[in-house]
């Protein structure tokens, strides 16, 4: 039978227990033991299940919570980790302390935020990238607010076929049984926000909030009533449709997200963002909400579009994340044309042709008929970044046409590389080692190495086995209900009781399945990989688990042929594939890791993360030279794949890579793990772990990287926008000086160069003087800043490891023209060469680059 309607019953809390509901209502409980703690002793079997606090309260026997209600130890510990939880929310952290003219407040927009398994919310890397975001700006006290979107589905469940095909099942979340709440006005109603959607009525949208820590996390909600049932399905999954609902969400993400916004200060009084962070592109459209407030908005102070712009560019932030080209987003042009038709669109009264042609590839190879998000990203946000030092350069030769004038190294996007939240991802064995022996996670490096001292290699390395035996009975668990799943029974399964073993060196891979990351490049030489995995005595086991996108049957493929594989009752006591890669097998999987490898197609990995998380565990990766691992290998924290990025056939290149990997396995990795002292630790595996430790622990943070952001970005974002004024004056004159100076631009010219100091061969120390006759046109002298641009001189005179020292004006001819010199110390043997261009300047500007306008000589 079926329910006609369904809703869910609150548990009441007896009075003493009051404190549990307001633990269940922070996700702080979700990095913080204590509180796991408290709600695995209200009931240990409820939380071992769902690891869910506000499950727990909801499913708990009333009869126990009257016996805790009268159990004063266990009041008391409440007591305890309550008060602690308010002290997190109310002290001063690092950002009240350091930073005196950071941002009063910085909202951080994302399309998916991956927290806890109990709100699923995110379908990988970019989602548990925003999730860490969130929680480290909590620890650090930066006040962020998150902004995204609740999907009545999340993303999907996983689970494999008789076939090992892959099966999608999208259970339905019921919000009041998710650690949110609504927001609410001042007289209780539920607050929403709404949008205007061409061709039919407004789309409502209600908020949720989530309280990460000290961060609220904003979820627009269009399953509400009043609205029609195709808006209500906007918000139905995670990447779920293409094209158009594709849009609808990414319209509601971004300028519903910035009204939600406003409704969540006004309603709270918390201060409105200063700066605005999208995190990769999706959310892109809030710049155009930002610059409608500042036009046409009602109450605002009616801005022309370019003065807006400037308002909304200094104080925008963007991220991008994937150097794949299919990973980012385009909508073809008519479609946006539409949605922003001036009078009957999204945004009445901003003119279409200026939203077009934010998004529009006008530059070489691009495609005219395409609207692309990337692009908008970069024209709305004055400061913009990749995720690793690598993808920051990917990054820079991807979207060079939209500078076409510079060299790759010069466009303006720099790279702050991501980092993971410790507290959340590092097993409580090793978490407990390190708050006992005192040291600070995010402390210097020297001190991390020091714990593995004062522990002990032979405690840390019975930690760690237990972290695999953890592992190993969760993924016999995860095996069994996958098989039972498929149609066995278990009379069939008692294999299963032997699958994998706590001490066998355990491989683990997992990651979502798009091509470039190749999920099967370990079955290259299957009879090689079945060599290492029944070795008599050195045998590897491999743990491997990921979802591939359900539009996406190559990578469905992908995940079968493995499952076939590991199917093999020969093999399958060593390798087995784990359906449903999600936080919480995460947490299991990391620990329980000996190895951690990653093959991805170089250089598509923009970060990962993975593997830090799996650093952090005492395990040492194995992968290929991309992303993160290309900044921090350093020889000695683990290995380098070979990659054979130079070979054209993709089939040859495979061979190459795949068998590096196999060597490195067979003469390097198995070896020193089964090489053990009499106490049996194998010291030098031990040693690498204690280096990877040293050599990367505060690095791979989050609290490194989200104070990054703050130092880099955010801070300097948010003087720019004060600089531009509360009364807008400063937007209004940068704007006007954009427009003079780009109308003034081709009159600009290098006339003549000349240069003494140096003859044909010169000396390392001695200094080269460069004069430079500059015809200037309608500009001004301090429009502009005349520059030395030096560097390698290659075999067909291009310029390489450029570097670019200022002229001072020296000599004013006339109105029109003027003379610039200065010197250069040459400091580098080699072939040198040099050129003189013209950019401009302006204190406002983030770079000299940004407008992309360079007279050179
Ligand atoms: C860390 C993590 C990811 C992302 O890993 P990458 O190495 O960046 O691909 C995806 N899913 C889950 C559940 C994770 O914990």
């Amino acid at each position: 039978m079926r329910a006609i309607r369904r809703f869910t019953v609150r548990p009441v809390l007896p009075e003493p227990l009051t404190a549990l509901g307001e633990l269940a209502g922070n996700l702080r409980w979700s990095w913080h033991h204590e509180t796991q703690d408290v709600f695995a002793h209200v009931d240990a079997d409820l939380w071992a299940r769902t690891q869910d606090p506000v499950e727990v309260l909801g499913g708990v026997d009333p009869t126990r919570l009257d016996e805790l209600a009268r159990d004063d130890g266990f009041l008391d510990r409440l007591a305890r980790v309550r008060d602690d939880l308010r002290a997190y929310l109310a002290d001063d952290h690092w950002y009240q302390r350091e930073l005196g003219d950071g941002p009063r407040a910085i909202a951080y927009f994302s399309p998916e935020f991956g927290i806890a398994a109990a709100l699923p919310q995110y379908s990988g890397g970019l989602g548990i990238l925003a999730g860490d975001h969130l929680k480290a700006a909590s620890d650090l006290g930066v006040p962020l607010i998150g902004v995204g979107l609740l999907y009545r589905h999340g993303y999907f469940t996983q689970a494999l076929s008789r076939e090992g095909w892959q099966q999608e099942s999208y259970p339905l979340l019921d919000p009041d049984e998710l650690p949110i709440s609504p927001l609410r006005e001042a007289d209780g109603q539920i607050a929403t926000i709404s949008l205007a959607l061409p061709g039919g009525p407004d789309l409502k949208a209600r908020i949720w909030v989530a309280r990460v820590g000290r961060v609220p996390l904003l979820m627009l909600d269009t399953d509400v009533d009043g609205n029609p049932q195709n808006y209500a399905d906007i918000t139905d999954r995670l990447y779920g449709g293409g094209g158009e609902h594709r849009l609808r969400q990414e319209l509601l993400l971004g300028v519903g997200g910035v009204r939600a916004l406003r409704a969540y200060c006004r309603i709270t009084g918390a201060p409105e963002p200063e700066v605005y962070h999208t995190n990769e592109g999706h959310a892109g459209f809030q710049g155009l909400e930002r610059i409608r407030e500042l036009t046409v908005g009602d109450g605002g102070p009616g801005l022309g579009f370019d003065d807006a712009l400037e308002m909304s560019r200094a104080s925008t932030v963007f991220t991008t994340h994937t150097p794949v080209p299919a990973g980012i987003d385009r909508f073809p042009r008519s479609l946006i044309e539409q949605y922003f038709a001036a009078d009957g669109g999204v945004l009445p009264g901003v003119p279409t042709d200026r939203v077009l042609a934010l998004g529009a590839e006008d530059y070489e190879g691009g495609d005219p008929g395409v609207f692309n998000m990337a692009v908008m990203g970069f024209r709305l946000g004055q400061r913009a970044n990749g995720v690793s030092t690598l993808h920051g350069h990917v990054s820079r030769e991807m979207f060079n046409g939209l500078w076409p004038d510079f060299d790759e190294a010069e466009v303006p996007i720099g790279s702050i590389t991501n980092g993971v939240h410790a507290r959340t991802w590092v097993a409580r064995e090793f978490l407990d080692m390190f708050d006992e022996s005192g040291a600070e996670l995010d402390g210097e490096a020297g001190a991390l190495a020091r714990v593995f001292n004062d522990i002990g290699f032979e405690r840390i390395w019975a930690a760690k086995r237990r972290m695999r035996e953890r592992l190993v009975h969760d993924a016999r668990r995860r095996v069994r209900a996958s098989w039972l799943h498929r149609g066995a029974v278990d009379a069939e399964l008692t294999w299963i009781d032997d699958a994998l073993s706590p001490d066998v060196l355990t491989i683990g891979f997992a990651r979502r399945v798009p091509s470039y990351k190749r999920l099967t490049l370990m079955l290259r030489d299957p009879e090689r990989l079945k060599a290492l995995l029944l070795d008599p005595e050195r045998p590897i086991q491999l743990v491997i688990a990921g979802k591939s996108h359900p539009a996406d049957d190559g990578g469905k493929a992908l995940i079968q042929q493995l499952v076939r594989f590991a199917d093999d009752a020969e093999v399958r006591y060593r390798i087995v594939f784990l359906p449903d890669y999600e936080i919480q097998m995460a947490q299991v999987l990391y620990p329980g890791c000996d190895v951690w490898l990653n093959n991805p197609l170089r250089p598509y990995e923009a970060c990962g993360t993975s593997g830090m998380k799996a650093a952090l565990n005492g395990g040492l990766n194995l992968s290929i030279l991309d992303g993160w691992w290309d900044e921090w290998f350093d020889g000695e924290n683990g290995w380098a794949i070979p990659s054979a990025d130079g070979v054209d056939d993709p089939n040859h290149r495979d061979d190459l890579e795949a068998a590096a990997r196999y060597e490195l396995l067979e003469r390097e990795i198995a070896p020193r793990f089964y090489d053990r002292d009499a106490a049996g630790v194998p010291v030098r595996w031990m040693e690498m772990m204690r280096h990877t430790r040293e050599s990367l622990g505060p690095k791979v943070l989050a609290s490194r990287m989200v104070r990054d952001y703050v130092n880099a970005l955010y801070t300097p974002a948010a003087r720019n926008a004060r600089a531009l004024g509360a009364d807008y004056a400063g937007a209004v004159e940068l704007a006007a000086w954009k427009g003079r100076v780009r109308t003034a631009w081709p009159g600009g010219r290098v006339e003549h160069v000349e240069s003494s100091g140096v003859d044909e061969v010169a000396e390392v120390g001695a200094s080269l003087r460069v004069r430079a006759d500059v015809a200037l046109g309608d500009l001004s002298p301090d429009d502009v800043q005349v520059q030395l641009v030096h560097g390698r001189a290659e075999g067909d005179d291009r310029l390489t490891s450029l570097r670019v020292a200022p002229l001072s004006l020296s000599e004013r001819f006339e109105e029109s023209r003027a003379a610039f010199t200065g010197e250069v110390l040459l400091d580098r043997a080699g072939p040198f060469g040099y050129t003189v261009r013209v950019v401009p300047v302006h204190p406002l500007l983030a770079t000299t680059t940004e407008l992309g306008l360079a007279a050179l000589a």
